[in-house]
């Protein structure tokens, strides 16, 4: 079948955290299963066409959106495996610094720009003539796009015989506008009522995919279910509900090729489940960067991720003054809110031995994070799946998390006795459960042997994408056959 995935990032062009890495690890996956692969995105400034050797494709259309009159270039790029990326090019909206705003907040313009760009994206798909068979689009940037495919008149011919997807990598980004950022979408009024876009007094691109896609899925089995509850929900959990027999949890997997400690060249020394014990050199290492004293029976214990609220740093925090009067090491990596920055930096500056804190967005320096921590922290209020905890397992890095989402899907609770299990789990969201897990991990990381099992365990688990993207294939295939194309309006 020819799938087309649209979506804001996908890696290795572009990336914010797992959005991107999802969208290059399942497109080469499903291209993999035999199938035809497009994907398409902006093409922002750190994409550059030189370096990418981006070939043009379709030279300038225009559109009217609102008042403006815009003007598209698509350029391609022919992966390797197969599979094709296009960019859409905007002389403004993509050409900044970052894709979705800054530590200060996000553009005001986010609007417009990912109207256009939807808007661009079904344009380009007719000049390219591409017909899908499955427009799958993933998360608020793309909601509009399975509304338009279900407006009236809008179904011309490299159309007909598509069916959406929709994936909710985030229910919380919602990308929610006051109403008069709604004439642009072209849509016409009657889509702006509480059944279709309308949400609390705003126009919801979420809602948009989750009312008029054809098939939803999202990124864990366990988060599919949580977010039909109140509290995890974001206000879309009737929504969700009236959809239940729409929605599916399917893991997320990484490309194994891609995060393999036995044949990173980004970090100090290469390991693997076989021969795990040049993992240490890889502490040192880190121990070194950091400026720790170079102790392998210290444990080291890391963080890698986006430094917003979900991620669970308000019942961390509170811990961390506790954790430099141990006998431990600390080292964070992640950007964010400013909020978390200023604090992070302050609780640095007062404790330099065995406390490192780097503010900023380092794809390397993760790797070598992964490669030399003992442990990772997961403790998200809520994790739809969850990459960190994932590529952690695969480089020997033991997670201790909060059992949400997709981090309860994938790991297991340790077991002293049958020494099965890749990791520790924690229910309660306060920083007294979070303690209590760290605490278990450090006693067992005494215990030299058992510890190395436990690595073992966790080295040797299976997060190729080889089951999770036959199930997306064959849910292609039964959409494709059952789905029958309600018009809504
Ligand atoms: P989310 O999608 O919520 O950000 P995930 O755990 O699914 O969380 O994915 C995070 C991805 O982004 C991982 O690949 C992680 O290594 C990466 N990442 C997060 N923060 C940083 C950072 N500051 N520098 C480099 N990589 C980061």
């Amino acid at each position: 079948m020819k799938i087309l995935f649209v979506a804001s990032e996908m890696a290795p062009f572009a990336k914010t955290g797992g959005l991107g890495d999802v969208l290059g690890s399942l497109a080469a996956a499903i291209q993999g299963l035999g199938h035809e692969v497009s994907v398409f995105m902006p093409r922002y400034q750190r994409i550059d066409i030189r370096e990418w050797e981006l070939e043009p494709v379709v030279d300038y259309f225009e559109m009217i959106i609102g008042n403006h009159l815009e003007a598209t270039r698509i350029f391609l790029k022919k992966l390797a495996n197969g599979v094709k990326v296009y960019f859409v090019e905007h002389p403004d909206f993509f050409m900044r610094e970052e894709l979705y705003g800054t530590s200060l907040g996000d553009y005001q313009d986010n609007d417009r720009r990912f109207i256009y760009f939807q808007r661009a994206v079904l344009k380009a798909v007719q000049e390219l003539d591409l017909q899908p068979d499955i427009v799958h689009c993933h998360d608020w940037q793309t909601g509009l796009i399975p509304v338009y495919l279900k407006k009236p008149g809008i179904e011309y011919a490299p159309f007909q015989k598509a069916r959406s997807f929709f994936t909710i990598h985030n229910l919380a980004y919602q990308g929610n506008f006051p109403p008069d950022s709604f004439p642009p979408t072209a849509l016409g009024w009657e889509y702006y009522k509480s059944d279709y876009l309308e949400f609390y007094g705003k126009f919801s691109f979420l809602k948009g995919g989750l009312v008029f896609a054809d098939e939803i899925t999202t990124v864990s089995d366990r988060y599919s279910k949580e977010i039909q509850s109140k509290e995890f929900g974001c206000g879309m959990e009737g929504v969700l509900a009236a959809r239940n027999e729409s929605v599916t949890g399917i893991v997320n997997g990484i490309d194994p090729k891609e995060w393999d400690p036995e044949t990173d060249l980004d970090i100090a020394a290469q390991y693997g489940a076989a021969n795990p014990a040049k993992k240490k050199l890889n502490k040192a290492a880190l121990q070194k960067e950091n400026g720790f004293p170079s102790d392998e029976n210290i444990p080291l214990l890391g963080l890698v991720a986006r430094l917003v609220d979900q991620k669970g740093l308000d019942i961390l925090i509170p811990l961390l003054e506790k954790f430099t009067q141990q006998n431990l090491q600390f080292v964070l990596l992640g950007t964010g809110e400013e909020k978390y920055h200023q604090i992070l930096r302050d609780l640095a500056k007062k404790h330099k031995k065995g406390f490192g804190v780097h503010i900023l967005f380092d794809a390397k320096m993760a790797k070598k994070i992964y490669a030399g921590a003992d442990m990772l922290l997961f403790p998200s209020y809520y994790e739809p799946c969850g990459l960190g905890q994932i590529i952690g397992l695969r480089y020997g890095a033991v997670p201790v998390a909060r059992a949400t989402g997709g981090l309860a899907d994938t790991i297991q609770e340790f077991d002293l006795v049958t020494q099965k299990g890749n990791g520790f789990l924690f229910e309660d969201y306060s920083s007294e459960a979070l303690y209590t897990a760290v605490v278990k991990a450090l006693k067992v990381f005494k215990q030299e042997k058992v510890w190395k099992g436990l690595v073992k365990n966790a080295m040797e688990c299976d997060f190729s994408w080889t089951a999770s993207a036959k199930k997306y294939s064959k849910l292609y295939e039964t959409v494709k056959r059952r789905t029958v194309k309600v018009e809504k309006t």
